[in-house]
């Protein structure tokens, strides 16, 4: 039974690997030509790096990320607003990680290529569409050009190819794009040499900062340390196809 997955996120990937930690035979078709580290930090939680260490990555995620040990907030003055113990230092079994979701990502493709050979994420590949009958599903795809490409048939199709999934516009048609609910979250990471419990990760990490698209310049945002030098800045506009609150708010009344 092959299993074709749709979309080499950290989703995609990690159902590759279980899937293959399972016996089944998977293929991963990604749009991208290349998968890039893109993205900067996320926190994995206990269940997750459970998931991660079942799958024997747990020594290679630790080198990249951090054993987070703590959660603080504090208001803009720095004043403690609230603290609490993560992972482990919470009771937990498995820590909880920090990691930068690009690194991340080239972990999970590392372990696809090596466990489920070399071609096993077949890159340039964007689902169109899908059937589906009683022998099985079969997806089509096209190049970056819009060719068409060979399609590829499996048992199960897995939809994992993220927040403007193509597979989930096909089930559901009239659902229309996601909607932005107006909160902005940004986030950054950069060398530092100490804070707080002073872990930091064994490799450099790559530092990046992703300003809030109201901010004319990165110099705008007051809580913005100041030896925190960003080197590359994205604009984080949401995107024109996503639906404003009001449009949200007027579809669900
Ligand atoms: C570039 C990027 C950077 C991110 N950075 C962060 C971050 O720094 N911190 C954080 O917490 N979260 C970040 N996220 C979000 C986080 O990674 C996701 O919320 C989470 O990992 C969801 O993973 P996913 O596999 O479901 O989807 P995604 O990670 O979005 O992956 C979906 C994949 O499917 C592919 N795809 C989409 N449509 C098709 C199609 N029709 N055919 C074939 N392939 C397709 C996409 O190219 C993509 O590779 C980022 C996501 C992306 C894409």
């Amino acid at each position: 039974m092959t299993v074709v997955i749709v979309g080499a996120g950290i989703g995609g990937l990690v159902t590759a690997l279980r899937l293959h930690h399972e016996g089944l035979d998977c293929e991963v078709y990604e749009q991208s030509e290349q998968i890039r580290e893109l993205g900067v930090g996320l926190n994995a939680l206990p269940n997750a790096v459970k998931e991660l260490a079942v799958l024997g990555l747990l020594d290679w995620l630790e080198e990249l990320g951090v054993r987070t040990s703590e959660l603080f907030y504090t208001h803009r003055l720095g004043h403690e607003i609230l603290r609490r113990p993560c992972g482990m230092q919470a009771g937990f079994s498995y820590p909880q990680l920090s990691i930068h979701r690009g690194q991340l990502q080239g972990v999970l493709l590392r372990a696809v290529r090596e466990r489920l050979g070399p071609d096993a994420v077949r890159t340039g590949h964007r689902l169109v569409g899908f059937e589906q009958d009683a022998r099985g599903v079969r997806a089509d795809f096209v190049g970056r050009r819009g060719e068409a490409l060979d399609p590829a048939h499996g048992a199960v199709l897995a939809a994992a190819d993220g927040i403007h999934s193509t597979v989930r516009s096909l089930l559901f048609p009239e659902e229309g794009p996601p909607c932005w609910n107006g909160v902005m979250m940004w986030r950054g990471a950069t060398d530092w040499p100490e804070f707080g419990t002073g872990r930091a990760p064994t490799a450099p990490v790559k530092p990046s900062w992703t300003p809030p698209a109201s901010a004319a310049t990165w110099r705008d945002m007051p809580t913005l340390p100041t030896r925190c030098r960003p080197t590359s800045t994205i604009a984080c506009r949401p995107p024109a196809r996503w639906c404003s609150a009001t449009a949200m708010a007027a579809r669900k009344a």
